[in-house]
């Protein structure tokens, strides 16, 4: 059912503490109209959850996945976390951030995905993060199957003596991918609590686990709100491959039934020239969130999610009595590093 026609009882409930967690995360996080932006584009009335406020280390999404990873890691037993990102990886950060939380070391493999970034591209930002926090970084050339390499490594560690835990990029796996269906539930018991509905939910879509995990979790509580998410990387169709596959392993870990392929939607006209390479329009919506609402996107992924959003008001996706929430995922951290295209597009 949709929210409009939900009551306080009529949705599952999902104890999400039978899972191994650790907390990290401010939640829930705040749902906050954007009064200004939505009386500028003249469109649906739009709201955002504020995720960029998850609280670890300059907030952002991975942190909720974080919580289950290193729940995980902490049951087995590990003393250092393995994981992997490009350059500027924002789960990098709050990966070596959790780990300091945990007292675990953090080890990580940073790709060279970007291509043509100066030379502050790979100190600034959260290079730059990743060091305070004292992650250990080794970087690799672009192409790669990273994910392979990091276990590599993984593997190289334990071999040594240590007792890593591997992780994912982007956490995205089963048990990441929790922190989202949790982060479903939270917005459905927001949403109840204050008789605010919600017609859709536009968000960007990188690694998969943010909308995996989604999508699952409304299906799993009984909750019908479709989930858009706009691609930062790659075409429709692998996207949507991906995002079902992981989809469907999360469902399994909440013993849910699954779903088909048709309800992961994905929009990727917002990509540009490619990952990490902002385009006319995710500067457009750097300078819109900024200007309109006083809130800080990112150039590699929330304002591409945001110029998704505003072109599809734009090309009159949505109703205009639709309620449209925006899930910031975070990311400012980066913006560091792209000053100059930044301020270019800033007009
Ligand atoms: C990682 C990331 C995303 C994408 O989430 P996935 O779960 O990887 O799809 C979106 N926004 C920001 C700021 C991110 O760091």
């Amino acid at each position: 059912m949709s929210l409009a026609e939900t009551g306080s009882h009529d949705l599952q409930h999902i104890d999400f503490d039978q899972y191994a967690r650790m907390a990290l995360c401010h939640q829930p996080t705040p749902i906050e109209a954007m009064v200004r932006l939505s009386e500028h584009l003249g469109g649906p009335s739009l709201f955002i959850k504020r995720d960029d406020c998850t609280g670890l280390a300059t907030g952002g999404n991975k942190t909720r996945k974080l919580e289950f990873l290193l729940g995980e890691a902490l049951a087995k037993h590990a003393d250092m976390l393995v994981t992997q990102g490009a350059v500027q990886s924002n789960h990098v950060r709050q990966t070596a951030a959790a780990a300091c939380r945990a007292g675990l070391k953090c080890h990580a493999l940073l790709e060279r995905r970007v291509p043509d970034r100066d030379a502050a591209y790979e100190e600034t930002g959260n290079v730059f993060l990743d060091k305070v926090f004292g992650a250990t970084l080794e970087f690799r050339p672009g192409g790669l199957d990273m994910n392979a390499e990091a276990m590599a490594v993984t593997e190289k560690l334990r071999a040594e003596g240590h007792r890593p835990y591997f992780i994912p990029g982007g956490g995205s796996n089963a048990t990441g991918a929790l922190g989202y269906a949790s982060c479903a539930q939270e917005i459905a018991m927001q949403a109840q609590a204050t008789g605010q509905t919600f017609d859709w939910l536009v968000m960007a879509t990188g690694s998969t686990g943010t909308q995996a995990g989604l999508v699952a979790g409304f299906h799993a509580i009984g909750l019908d709100l479709p989930v858009m998410g706009v691609s930062v990387r790659q075409p429709r169709e692998r996207q949507v491959d991906a995002v079902h596959g992981l989809t469907k392993k999360t469902l399994e870990k909440l013993n849910a039934p699954a779903i088909p392929a048709s309800k992961i939607l994905v929009d990727d006209g917002y990509v540009g020239e490619g990952y990490g390479i902002p385009a006319p329009s995710t500067l457009e919506a750097i300078s819109m969130a900024a200007k309109f609402e006083g809130i800080l996107l990112d150039p590699v992924y929330s304002a591409k999610g945001m110029a998704g959003l505003i072109g599809l008001i734009r090309e009159g996706f949505f109703k205009a009595t639709d309620n449209v929430l925006f899930l910031h995922t975070g990311g400012s951290a980066a913006l560091f590093a792209y000053e100059d295209t930044i301020l270019a597009g800033n007009a």
